[in-house]
């Protein structure tokens, strides 16, 4: 399904006060849908993670369900979410009654996550949708990671998708749609998250009271990302180990082979547990991947669309010593890599492979 044509022309920026950067599309539909009471009966909110899918869920969940036109002794202003109402009032303690959230759960013997959202926990929320609306308003479920549903889970929720409930709301949140069944997207009202411009993530760290340089910087990190943009502007250690890793595997670009297999255990710390060794190192390929990606576009000579901008003269100095097929071939292993991870490979065993070929 396709995001309907609306009148961008229409503005509810008088009724709907969200703190949102970007995106301005799924704003005016989502508000527009709300302001006309027209609604579907289940959502798929797609793109990558920190882009502003929960955010934007957040704001429209709670403007749906305010009561402000209920509320005794109100003021006079007429935005939504009112904050005020009791529906507001419990949405922000977490304890709303009509809004339902199923999130990967944590294995209560190694403290990580589950692999999957379980069939469990989907029949748990059909039974929560099927009571009646405590508040008399629609009831909201919303499922994060999504495609991280099992087959039976999946073939589940395909029933209540089939036979939808009046004034029940599916919201299902996705970084990779392409995961999810055919027949549980072609349900679903899909909204495609892009990412945001540089100009708009910067002004609004600008508007936080962050020096422009740094916002900008902050706003290339993010490749369109406010999440981490603002994440990074708030964590200033989040920011620094971000830092030390570009600068450590540029480093590694200039030692032997030897010396590399040494910076193994500085790579993966014995430490820590099979998973979450497998978690860190996604983390950090991820980052030498940007890296890759960077160097690659200096070799084509569009810096202006750099991730690590901060960095540029080392960037430009690594390039100079890598041939672009060489690149190309490093980029490709490392995404080698990152499947070996979701095969559950021995993550040392990954890294030293990577570490062989760079
Ligand atoms: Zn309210």
């Amino acid at each position: 399904m396709c995001m309907p044509k609306i009148d961008k022309k229409a503005n509810f920026s008088d009724e709907f006060k969200w703190p949102i950067v970007g995106h301005k599309n799924i704003l005016w539909y989502l508000q527009h849908s709300i302001v006309k009471g027209q609604l579907n009966h289940a959502y798929l909110f797609s793109g990558p993670k920190s882009i502003g899918k929960t955010k934007i869920t957040e704001c429209f969940v709670s403007s749906l369900l305010c009561r402000f036109e209920h509320q005794q002794n109100k003021s006079d202003h007429k935005n939504f979410p009112c904050n005020e109402c009791v529906s507001c009032t419990q949405y922000q303690k977490g304890l709303h009654p009509d809004v339902y959230w199923v999130k990967i759960e944590e294995n209560e013997k190694t403290g990580s996550d589950k692999k999957n959202i379980s069939i469990a926990q989907i029949r748990e929320l059909q039974s929560k949708l099927a009571r009646r609306s405590f508040l008399n308003s629609y009831k909201v479920a919303v499922i994060t990671n999504a495609e991280k549903m099992t087959t039976e889970a999946a073939n589940s929720l395909l029933k209540t998708l089939e036979e939808p409930s009046p004034k029940t709301i599916l919201i299902l949140l996705t970084s990779d749609s392409t995961k999810l069944p055919q027949t549980i997207i072609s349900r679903c009202q899909t909204l495609k998250f892009l990412p945001v411009s540089k100009s708009e993530i910067t002004s609004y760290l600008h508007q936080k009271g962050i020096e422009r340089k740094k916002a900008s910087q902050l706003a290339s990190l993010s490749l369109g990302r406010p999440g981490i943009a603002l994440a990074m502007s708030e964590d200033e250690s989040m920011y620094q180990q971000y830092v030390d890793e570009v600068t450590s595997f540029l480093k590694l670009q200039n030692i032997n082979l030897a010396s590399r297999f040494k910076e193994v255990s500085h790579i993966i710390p014995t430490g820590i547990g099979f998973i979450e060794q497998g978690k860190l190192l996604d983390y950090k390929l991820n980052i030498w991947n940007s890296i890759i990606r960077d160097l690659i576009l200096i070799k084509k000579s569009s810096e202006q669309f750099l991730k690590n901008s901060y960095n540029l003269s080392e960037l430009e100095k690594v390039a100079k010593q890598n041939s672009k097929d060489s690149l190309l071939q490093i980029q490709k292993n490392i995404a080698i890599t990152r499947n070996y991870l979701t095969m559950n490979l021995n993550p040392k065993l990954a890294i030293e492979n990577l570490l062989i070929n760079l």
